[in-house]
């Protein structure tokens, strides 16, 4: 006889492994299973977000950015260190620590909800019947009446430049060097290879980014990503444009590379290749025949806006349907769908996904881009405010970027909010919350802002659509 359980999730990535705490909170019997090993060997909750993704990249930054900050930014406040040096091996294992601090606490987490788990390799079969390959190769067979499917994204790989792991690495390999590299090459500039990159070229690594795109952060709104280039020019990242590579060769301890741009065939010799082209959705071979679910053009779980994929009681959510490969995106998915599975109004409003990349200056934006706007016609006005005319971040020597709000022309609603600079990780959410109550710009200029804080380069943007910011020459 096999198990039954009211849900299965399949995935315990930040989608899977919240949406069956929340369906557990609401008195479902709940399983999740999860394929992931850690770097001991054993199971690891919390997919790649937490093993190899948004956690050990961002204690990555900070060692880095503290290293940083003593080699480049310190002086300016009398303070030095003589011969500061970092050790990676330490800096590594800190990061490990935290992942196994994280991935260890969801197993908390499940025992305290009464989901249970199991670890191994799932295939979905029809009629919501599941088989669970464990880790020792025993095979469990579960059925239920609602499956989530939340099996995620691996990383693309090139054909021409195939990762071993060593010489050419992804995501988890990029996170893992045990010594700083003389020369990292990085294969596109978008949020993995803009942060990872970072991360090295801190410790001293020199760092060339290509890019087969002809512009930079495409995906951002395009003044926030000009002044970003600029600061990562500052810092020395050498960002290659409609770059594109055809060719990674490992000759002995180095990779060579042969890429193409505009003025024809170039060539790039260095000791370490980061991979960073991309994500696809991990929905491939566990779909057992008979399923009923289908998969789209770009090979995601189709599913409708309600994650629901037209088969009786299957739900797919976070990277492995459509929408932006976020954690915060996917987990929401997974709260709505527990929800809508008891009964409940659940819901995720796609619009209002804050993004956000974690470099020095860090970039965060929610809704359209001008760009955007333009191309769909929307009729629109804008206000921005640059962060070296706030107190608080010339206070803090963080005076580079700006804060850029886009409202519609004729009814003032907020449209985009668009930042780069020091803490607008956080500073995004006054946007998020404005947008998902419909607010205008009017609604942010009216909000009392602390002084001296960062967040007044919102308010003073906000003023700005009309015209009358404060502090602005
Ligand atoms: P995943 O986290 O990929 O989890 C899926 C899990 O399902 C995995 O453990 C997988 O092994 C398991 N699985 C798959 N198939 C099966 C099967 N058949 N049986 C059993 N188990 C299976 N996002 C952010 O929002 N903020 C960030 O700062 C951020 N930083 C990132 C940095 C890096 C370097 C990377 C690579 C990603 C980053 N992301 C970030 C993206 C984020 O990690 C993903 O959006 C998120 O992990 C997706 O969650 P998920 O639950 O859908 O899938």
């Amino acid at each position: 006889m096999s198990e039954n359980y009211d849900v299965i999730v399949i995935g315990a990535g930040p989608a899977g492994y919240v949406a069956a705490i929340r369906a557990a909170q609401l008195g479902l019997k709940t399983a999740c299973i999860d394929d992931f090993v850690g770097k001991d060997g054993k199971p690891a909750l919390g997919g790649t977000c937490l093993n190899v993704g948004c956690i050990p990249s961002k204690a990555l930054l900070d060692s880095s950015k503290q290293f940083h900050n003593l080699t480049h930014s310190f002086a300016v406040h009398g303070i030095s260190a003589a011969n500061p040096s970092i050790d990676v091996n330490t800096m590594v294992g800190r990061k490990d620590k935290i992942v196994k601090q994280f991935t260890g606490g969801i197993t908390l987490l499940f025992k305290a909800n009464k989901v249970t788990p199991y670890a191994g390799y799932a295939t979905l079969k029809a009629n919501r019947a599941v088989s669970v390959k464990g880790l020792d190769g025993t095979v469990t067979e579960l059925t239920a009446t609602n499956v989530i499917i939340a099996t995620g994204s691996v990383p693309i790989e090139l054909p021409f430049a195939k990762f071993d792991n060593k010489y050419i690495v992804d995501n988890a390999g990029a996170l893992d060097f045990t010594s700083v590299p003389k020369r990292l090459g990085v294969i596109g500039a978008g949020v993995i290879g803009l942060e990872l990159g970072s991360v090295w070229k801190r410790l001293g690594a020199e760092v060339t980014i290509l890019e087969a795109l002809p512009d930079f952060l495409a995906a951002a709104d395009q003044d926030v990503a000009k002044a970003a280039a600029r600061e990562f020019k500052k810092q020395g990242l050498d960002i290659r444009l409609g770059a594109k590579l055809s060719k990674a060769d490992i000759k002995g301890e180095e990779v060579h590379l042969t890429y193409t741009d505009a003025k024809g065939e170039q060539s790039l010799v260095v000791d370490k290749l980061l991979v960073a082209v991309g994500r696809r959705a991990h929905t491939r071979g566990f779909l057992a025949e008979g399923t009923g679910v289908n998969v789209d053009e770009r090979g995601r779980i189709a599913v409708d806006e309600h994650c629901y994929t037209g088969v009786e009681g299957v739900w797919a959510i976070g990277d492995c349907v459509r929408g932006p490969m976020l954690a915060h995106k996917g987990s929401e998915e997974g709260i709505a769908v527990a929800e809508l599975i008891a009964g409940k109004p659940g819901h995720v409003n796609l619009d209002t996904v804050p993004w956000v990349i974690y470099t020095e200056p860090e970039i965060a934006w929610v809704g359209k881009t001008e760009e955007q706007l333009k191309a769909e016609g929307v009729p629109y006005k804008t206000g921005s405010f640059p962060f070296a005319a706030i107190g608080r971040a010339v206070a803090m020597n963080e005076t580079a970027g700006l804060v850029k709000v886009i409202a519609h022309a004729e009814t003032d609603r907020l449209l985009g909010v668009h930042m780069v600079g020091a803490c607008v990780s956080e500073m995004v959410h006054e946007a998020v919350v404005a947008m998902e109550f419909h607010g205008s710009a009017e609604d942010l200029a009216r909000i009392c802002h602390a002084h001296p804080t960062l967040s007044e380069a919102v308010h003073e943007a906000a003023l700005a659509v009309d015209k009358r910011a404060i502090h602005k020459t």
